[in-house]
């Protein structure tokens, strides 16, 4: 009996064609879509594996964007906003082109300036049942939505609470050069 198994072995690492970026486990990747015309997928690397012939596959933990979600993009979701979902595949790893960090939504609320390739996840997704958890998240403003990253918000020095300026008829440079904002739900205070 002569084993056929084709002697699947772990590898460490792996090196992106054509460039100089290493993927480990526990990284960051982008995949190139199928259709060219679409974005990037965006997953974790589990585990990488290389066959016989050093073709090497990675174990992914998938990414979702909100336009991929069952309930689809809300106005509340970033531009750069990810989903950790439950689904896992193996994928060649040629598919990798390239690397990104995935930030908690409190660090990327910190970066200065954003890049390209940052994104933030505050969310796990269930890819079957399109469930989220957590499924409640605090909110902010009149229209009463989570926070969205993208959008300038102003406080309310009485409550503290945060509220977009167009919800308040109000520009966002109007916002900008207040030097303090009490909203109408608190009392102005006399002395001020
Ligand atoms: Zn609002
Ligand atoms: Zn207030």
């Amino acid at each position: 009996m002569t084993n056929t198994n084709p002697g699947k072995k772990d590898v460490d690492s792996y090196k992106i064609k054509r460039t100089k970026k290493i993927v480990q486990q526990g990284d960051c990747v982008l995949m190139r879509p199928v259709d060219p015309k679409r974005l990037p997928y965006v997953a974790r690397v589990e585990k990488l594996e290389a066959d016989s012939k050093n073709n090497v596959k990675v174990r992914v933990r998938w990414y979702y964007r909100p336009e991929e979600s069952l309930g689809g993009r809300r106005t509340f979701h970033g531009a750069k906003e990810l989903f950790i979902s439950d689904h896992y595949d193996w994928q060649s790893a040629r598919t990798i082109e390239g690397k990104c960090i995935v930030h908690s939504f409190k660090d990327y609320k910190k970066l200065e300036n954003a890049g390209d390739d940052d994104y933030f996840c505050r969310f796990e997704y269930k890819a079957a049942t399109g469930d989220f958890n957590p499924d409640l998240v605090a909110v902010y403003c009149k229209c009463e939505m989570p926070y969205n990253p993208d959008d300038f918000m102003v406080k309310c020095e009485g409550c503290k609470d945060w509220y977009h300026p167009s919800c308040l008829k109000m520009t966002i440079e109007d916002a900008k050069n207040l030097e303090q904002f009490i909203c109408s739900d608190c009392p102005l205070d006399d002395d001020a």
